[in-house]
């Protein structure tokens, strides 16, 4: 099983830093430019979520799940990974027992890794995994744009057709599906990878799928090449803007209802706080694939 790291393969802190750029830090930086800032250049750690942590701990059971022999992909067996899933993330990042700190006899933990074994078993509602083979889990991948900017990323789930070779890129969401005219904001991640995987192989995947757990809906998507370079064109235009924003220092708030789930209220100008100074060495470098996407109830 993989508990997903922040820290890409081959990461080398003394190596070259290249400019890089992960569907999460994109995210942070169309959602906020500050909050782009915080994660990215001053580093800023953040406390552990619930629901960051138990879409961690969903995520694995799903990758888990497709382990077994596939005639025992089964609610019952899915909902058993929870408690170990949970044990080793716990061994591995011991920061998040702070979640149940205060939970003296244990009903609060009991209570979340419930709240994680139903999102698993609403997984079964919506696919089959006795019927799947995933050609790959937890997938990183990484290309170069002719810009010289560098995409990376990790997909959650590549399924390829036997007969056709068709790629179908699966992300997995624990919140909720987004509202009538959010889709598209939701789909940019899947187009980044899709993107990410045409510049690979070639080929552009034939299907996109978000798996809502939380509201027990698919959202999927058919691109195509006129897309992918519209979302090229978008991520340069979005990486100048983050370069002018690291040359001028000019990292502007951007308060919304996202703000909600913001570790850095208390240093952000929208709520009465001041950032700290800026870091001498100020690198736009985004050299981890931190969990923006499951920071907030919203998106995880
Ligand atoms: S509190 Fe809101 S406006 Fe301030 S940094 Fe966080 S997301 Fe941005």
């Amino acid at each position: 099983m993989t508990i997903r790291t922040r820290t890409a393969p081959g990461d080398d802190p003394g190596a070259e830093r290249v400019p890089s750029l992960s569907p999460s830090r994109a995210a942070d930086f169309m959602t906020c430019p500050l909050l782009y800032r915080f994660r990215t250049i001053d580093r800023l750690p953040e406390p552990p979520s619930s629901e960051a942590t138990r879409g961690t701990v969903v995520h694995s059971v799903l990758e888990r799940l497709y382990d077994l022999p596939a005639g025992e992909r089964t609610p019952g067996h899915a909902t058993e990974l929870v408690r170990p899933v949970w044990d080793e993330l716990l061994a591995a990042e011991p920061a998040v027992a702070e979640l149940f700190a205060d939970d003296a006899d244990g009903s609060a933990l009991t209570a979340w890794l419930a709240s994680a074994e139903e999102l698993v078993e609403k997984y079964f509602a919506l696919e089959d995994p006795r019927r799947l083979e995933p050609a790959e889990r937890e997938l990183y991948v990484e290309t170069t744009l002719d810009s010289g900017l560098r995409l990376r990323g990790y997909v959650d789930r590549l399924d390829r057709a036997e007969a056709t070779g068709d790629l179908r890129v699966v992300d997995y969401k624990t919140g909720k599906a987004p509202r009538a005219g959010f889709e598209q904001r939701a789909m940019f991640q899947m187009r980044f990878y899709a993107l990410v995987l045409w510049r690979l192989h070639g080929v552009v995947p034939r299907l996109l799928q978000l798996i809502y757990l939380g509201s027990g809906e698919l959202l999927r998507y058919e691109p195509d090449e006129a897309d992918l370079r519209a979302t090229e064109r978008k991520l340069a235009a979005l990486w100048a803007a983050i370069e002018r924003a690291t040359e001028s220092g000019d990292w502007r708030a951007s308060p919304s209802r996202l703000c909600d789930w913001c570790a850095h209220q208390a240093l952000c100008p929208a709520y009465g706080g001041t950032p700290p100074p800026l870091p001498e060495r100020v690198d736009a470098v985004d050299d981890d694939e931190a969990p923006s996407p499951r920071t907030s109830p919203v998106d995880a």
